[in-house]
């Protein structure tokens, strides 16, 4: 009873991990066998920084600001629609 207790984890544990690698990786198979520590962690990490969003400076004031946030004008970004009025500062 106890080792169908553990299976049961196990499946779980497997969907969650394959459906993780699933929507990083964009669909890469064998996730039950590269899930060993080096390989998962490698993944983890490149999926990290696929997910982060490019950060650009202010032409401005220079905050930096996720690339959506921003306001862009005259071929710079802005962190604001007020500092795209103002433009660029050198
Ligand atoms: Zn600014």
């Amino acid at each position: 009873m106890r080792n169908l207790l553990l299976f049961v984890l196990f499946l779980i544990g497997l969907f969650y991990v394959r459906r993780a690698l699933r929507r990083g990786a964009g669909g890469r198979g064998g996730a039950a066998g590269s899930r060993a520590d080096g390989g998962g962690a490698a993944a983890e990490d490149s999926r990290r920084v696929l997910d982060a969003e490019q950060m650009v400076a202010c032409a401005h004031c220079g905050l930096h600001v996720p690339e959506s946030e921003s306001v862009r004008g005259s071929g710079e970004f802005f962190c604001s629609d007020e500092h795209r009025r103002l433009g660029v500062r050198r």
